[in-house]
């Protein structure tokens, strides 16, 4: 049996329902929804829903966590809990190692403790700190700059001393921008407050804000404004499937990038954003956010070879299904 952590939130839910779309499959959801959203679950429907345990609690909560695991006779984890916020970060650090460091410590102490040695974790591009270089492999030296970063960054560390230890068989997979929706427009991003870009821009389009505010056009880009890496959800919840297939192969101790190697502006963001959703967007320009760097883009060639992963969304359809789940959200 298949254990998700934080699979009510935005990208373990999408990977919750792509991976019960094999029939008679089952899994443990271990989230203590503070982030994460019991009707994302729901939403499923009632086929899925029925094959899904959730357990409402902390992955901190070791007692609770090994029952599970001993109750569904766990073999192997999906570490996608976590706080996802570089602002909120650099705001409350001690919250975030709590979570995302010490949280993820116990988990892996029960783990240890049961013999459960096979994880897929979220990791982040956020490991890898300023860019010396574009795109970004996974051979990129990892300095961190914010705390966010360097909880993912010292999980990974945690991960490679299981595998060197313990044979543990681990996969982080390394994200860049996740964005899109599910196209059933049953789930998709839900935060609160939202600052990812897509969701606001697209807030902005449907009236919800004013305007949207773009931090900085004065970066050494082609329009001044920030690159980033939009890659799609499914995209991921697939990466993910294709990662645990490879841990049920043999033993691994990977790092491996998720993105689509093909950098978007904020400009080229909010010029798309109008196309699709045939509103216009206002726009602000103030001056740049803190800790943002000018351009982050993957080189995928890694997921690639060794997953055979190649993202199926391009930047407009991620949009689009982006937009077909702000119109009737849900949650
Ligand atoms: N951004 C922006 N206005 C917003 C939110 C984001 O200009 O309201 C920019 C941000 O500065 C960054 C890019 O959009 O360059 C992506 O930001 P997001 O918060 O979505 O993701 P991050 O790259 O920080 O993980």
């Amino acid at each position: 049996m298949l254990l998700v952590t934080g699979g009510a939130g935005y990208i373990g839910s999408h990977f919750v329902k792509e991976y019960l779309s094999k029939p008679g499959s089952e899994v443990v959801v271990v989230d203590n929804l503070i982030e994460g959203h019991r009707r994302a679950l729901h939403s499923l429907g009632d086929e899925l829903t029925k094959r899904i345990h959730l357990i409402e609690a902390d992955i901190a909560d070791e007692r609770t966590v090994a029952d599970a695991m001993e109750r569904y006779y766990v073999d192997s984890v999906m570490h996608f809990a976590g706080f996802c916020y570089v602002g909120d970060s650099e705001a409350e650090p001690s919250r975030y190692f709590e979570n995302n460091v010490a949280g993820s410590l116990k988990l892996f102490k029960v783990m240890d403790a049961l013999g459960v040695k096979k994880l897929v974790f979220s990791s982040s591009c956020a490991t890898y700190g300023d860019p010396q270089y574009a795109p970004l492999d996974e051979l990129h030296p990892q300095n961190p700059v914010s705390v966010y970063g360097l909880t993912k960054y010292l999980i990974e560390q945690a991960l490679w001393s299981y595998g060197r230890t313990k044979n543990w068989s681990t996969v982080c997979l390394r994200y860049f921008n996740a964005a899109g929706a599910d196209e059933s427009g049953l789930i998709g991003e839900s935060h609160e407050p939202e600052t990812h870009l897509i969701p606001r821009v697209l807030k902005a389009a449907k009236g919800e804000i004013d305007h949207l505010e773009v931090f900085g056009d004065d970066y050494e880009t082609d329009d001044g404004t920030c690159i980033r890496d939009y890659v799609h959800v499914n995209d991921l919840a697939d990466a993910h499937i294709r990662a645990l297939d490879l841990l049920n192969v043999k033993t691994y101790s990977e790092a491996i990038n998720l993105g689509t190697a093909d950098g978007a502006s904020v400009k080229r963001v909010i010029d798309l954003s109008k196309e699709v959703t045939g509103r216009d967007i206002k726009v602000k320009y103030s001056k740049r956010r803190p800790g943002d760097v000018a351009k982050l883009v993957a080189n995928c060639s890694k997921a690639k070879e060794l997953l055979g992963w190649q993202p199926k969304y391009d930047l407009r359809k991620t949009i689009e299904t982006a937009w077909n789940w702000e119109q009737n959200r849900r949650y």
